[in-house]
C-alpha cells in the first residue's frame, strides 16, 4: 500500500495518561484540526512511558513526546502543565500532580494547596496554570521534528472548593475576570480560556498540515 494511503495518514497520538486532560486535548484538537483522528493510549500497544523528572515543563513535554513517537510511529503530542502560585514562589509548578506524594490524588493536592495558602491573603492568592505542549513527528527522511507551544492562564486561588468540572486544582481556581472556578465553567468556556486551549489553538492549523503532507 502506498504511504499516502495508509489508515493511520491522519492519526495523531496524544500521550496522557490523565483521563479529564485527554479529552480535553481531544475536544480541543477535533475542533481546531478538522479531519484528523486522535487516539490514546488505549488505542495504541502499552510501552515503557518516560518518568517526567525534566526540571520544565518544556523538557517534560517533549520527554513524552519523543517516546511516544519511538514507540508508536506516529506523530505525538504530549503535554505537560501545572498550577504555579505566585505566594509559593512558583510551587507546586512541574509537581502540581504528585504534589501531595503518591498515590497521585487531586482531593490532596487541593488540601495542601489551601493549608499551604492559610494565612496569604486575598490579594496575594494570584496564579497561573500554564502548559508546554510538544508535538514530534517523524520526517520523510525519518529524523524525528519537534514543535513546542505554550499557554498560560491567569487568575488566583479561592479559600473552598467549588464546582464539579475540569480536573486538578480547576475546583479552587478562579481566573482572571470570573468570579466562579474553572470547575464551574462549562466546558467550551474553559477551552477557550485555558492554558492548553491556547497552546492547543496554535498547534492545531500546524499538526493539520503536517498530517495532509502540506
Ligand atoms: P501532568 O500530567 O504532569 O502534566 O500534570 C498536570 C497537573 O497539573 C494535573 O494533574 C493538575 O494537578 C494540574 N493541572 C494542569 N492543568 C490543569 C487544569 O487545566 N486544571 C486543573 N489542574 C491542572
Amino acid at each position: 500500500m502506498a504511504d499516502r494511503d495508509r489508515p493511520d495518514r491522519h492519526t495523531v497520538f496524544l500521550a496522557s495518561r490523565n483521563p479529564k486532560k485527554l479529552a480535553e486535548m481531544q475536544r480541543i484538537l477535533t475542533q481546531h484540526a478538522p479531519g484528523v483522528e486522535v487516539v490514546g493510549l488505549d488505542d495504541v500497544a502499552p510501552y515503557d512511558e518516560p518518568v517526567e523528572d525534566r526540571p520544565t515543563f518544556e523538557g517534560n513535554a517533549l520527554l513524552k513526546a519523543y517516546a511516544a513517537v519511538a514507540a508508536t510511529g506516529l506523530p505525538s503530542i504530549a503535554d505537560d502543565s501545572g498550577l504555579c502560585v505566585d505566594a509559593l514562589n512558583g510551587m507546586p509548578g512541574v509537581l502540581s500532580a504528585r504534589w501531595s506524594g503518591p498515590p497521585k490524588s487531586d482531593a490532596r493536592n487541593n488540601e495542601l494547596l489551601l493549608a499551604q495558602l492559610a494565612d496569604v491573603p486575598d490579594a496575594r492568592r494570584t496564579a497561573h496554570f500554564t502548559c508546554a505542549v510538544a508535538f514530534c513527528h517523524p520526517s520523510s527522511s525519518g529524523v524525528v521534528v519537534e514543535h513546542v507551544v505554550h499557554g498560560e492562564m491567569s487568575g488566583r486561588v479561592l479559600r473552598e472548593v467549588r464546582g464539579s468540572g475540569g480536573f486538578g486544582y480547576d475546583v479552587l481556581f478562579a481566573a482572571d475576570g470570573h468570579d466562579v472556578t474553572t470547575a464551574e465553567l462549562t466546558v467550551a468556556e474553559k477551552d477557550a480560556i485555558s492554558h492548553r486551549g491556547k497552546a492547543l489553538r496554535q498547534l492545531a492549523p500546524l499538526v493539520a498540515d503536517v498530517l495532509s503532507g502540506a
